[in-house]
């Protein structure tokens, strides 16, 4: 309970909470951790870092 800090997807341009079995939100964030984008492609509505 203490760790609350990176309840957040490990892609840095995406604001989605990560899947509680991963560190991403989607497999599209975790193949986006290769080649670094600047949009996200999660297709989350909440997500802030889809243009
Ligand atoms: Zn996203
Ligand atoms: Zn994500």
């Amino acid at each position: 309970m203490a760790d609350q800090k990176e309840k957040q997807c490990k892609n840095p341009v995406c604001t989605c909470p990560p899947q509680p079995d991963g560190k991403y939100c989607s497999a599209s964030c975790e193949g986006a951790g290769k080649t670094l984008e600047l949009d996200c492609d999660c297709g989350h509505p909440d997500c802030q870092g889809n243009f």
